[in-house]
């Protein structure tokens, strides 16, 4: 067994082992559990392993293109829609027109156009919000035959075939190293309790879930983590701590390391992005008692006009060739398919909840609901 072989069935192994740890004492109310956790590729993918397809891999385009552009609602941060955008642009020779959203303002815009839908495809965004979709019947059904790259089908694609997971994001906690500075004996949080510290009252920032799937993710994990009773109970007293509730999930980030509090609740990959590329003084750590995670999602809308053209860019974004891009665009998420090198490898090497994605899908507007009726508004959110 080679050693890339050894390391990626390690990682496996730990995540195996940090599930059993989330998940040890259920709370009554928990949500049912899921299947099984995240399988993403870690290095070059084992050949006795390699999906079995008979199939070419749908890499490149049909005899005769007909369609002359594409408009892509894009939920991820805008260099990568961006990168995306003009990487399939020189790639098809069709144009790429995108509009750039957060989750909740993405979900919001599908079921307004329902009847006359402007996108043809939405890429990116966590997958609650396409579980949320499809409920309400607004996605198209497409079996690509890159389904056969994917390192996790039965996770990471819809029984139906209406979505599939394009990249793998964890939650983490962003702490200003210079305010840690300010504060000595007060140390970064390790776990969602340390967010309730008297030390840390109107000191946390975290977008509002009912714009950004980032803060739903979070909201979902602390219900799954703790039951919905005691959950919902946490997230009274959360609220009580926040400074301001931004509109999109990765912004405090850059808040937080500006200095206007002192921890954000964001995605790692975008933590990771201020640390490394924008210099912000953060330190990430994750709640040790479990974090949850994100499928990145993707689905060609019902009705879309350029239906050829959706079908080319989802075929595409399935291949190790378009997720390899990421990391060109400021974007560290784990790929979903095969044969991807991970850019940051211990993201994923954390306490990861068995994070239901369909409970969490199928509760979306309920829970969100009941956040801003019952917890805080979304009123004056910060850009
Ligand atoms: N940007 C990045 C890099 C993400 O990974 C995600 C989540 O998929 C988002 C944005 C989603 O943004 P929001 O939380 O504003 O919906």
């Amino acid at each position: 067994m080679s050693a890339k072989r050894v390391r990626s069935l390690l990682i496996h192994l730990l995540m195996a082992a940090a599930i059993l740890v989330a998940c040890a004492p259920a709370a009554t109310e928990a949500p049912p559990a899921a299947t099984e956790p995240p399988q993403v590729a870690t290095e070059e993918p084992a050949v006795t392993e390699a999906p079995a397809t008979e199939e070419p891999a749908a890499t490149e385009a049909p005899a005769e293109i007909t369609d002359t552009e594409l408009n892509v609602l894009c939920t991820p941060q805008e260099q990568w829609c961006q990168g995306m955008k003009q990487e399939f642009e020189a790639k098809y020779g069709i144009t790429v027109n995108y509009v750039r959203m957060s989750s909740g303002e993405a979900l919001a815009r599908v079921q307004a156009e329902k009847d006359n839908p402007q996108f043809d495809i939405w890429w990116g965004g966590p997958i609650d919000s396409f579980v949320a979709a499809k409920q309400e019947g607004l996605l198209e059904t497409y079996e690509s035959p890159n389904f056969a790259n994917l390192t996790d089908p039965a996770k990471m694609k819809d029984v139906d075939n209406q979505w599939v997971g394009v990249y793998v994001g964890t939650l983490g906690f962003a702490t200003n190293t210079d305010w840690l500075a300010a504060n000595p004996g007060v140390e970064a949080p390790t776990s969602w309790d340390d967010l309730l510290r008297p030390e840390f009252t109107g000191q946390v920032m975290v977008a509002h879930p009912s714009s950004s799937g980032t803060s739903y993710t979070a909201l979902a994990t602390v219900l799954q983590l703790r039951g919905e009773e005691e959950g919902w109970e946490y997230l009274q007293q959360y609220a009580g701590q926040i400074s301001q509730f931004t509109k999109s999930g990765a912004a405090p980030a850059k808040f937080v390391g500006q200095g206007e509090a002192a921890v954000a609740i964001v995605f790692s990959h975008d933590i990771v992005n201020e640390i490394e590329n924008n210099k912000l003084p953060l330190v990430l750590t994750f709640p040790e008692e479990g974090t949850g995670y994100e499928i990145g999602g993707m689905a060609i809308l019902k009705g879309a006009k350029n239906i050829q053209a959706a079908q080319l860019w989802y075929d595409w974004a399935l291949t190790p060739e378009a997720q390899a891009l990421g990391p060109q665009y400021a974007a560290y998420q784990a790929p979903t398919v095969e044969g991807v090198e991970l850019s940051h490898p211990e993201l994923l090497e954390v306490n990861l909840i068995d994070y239901d994605f369909i409970w969490a899908g199928e509760n979306k507007q309920e829970f969100v609901d009941k956040f801003t009726n019952e917890i805080a508004n979304a009123e004056n959110l910060k850009e």
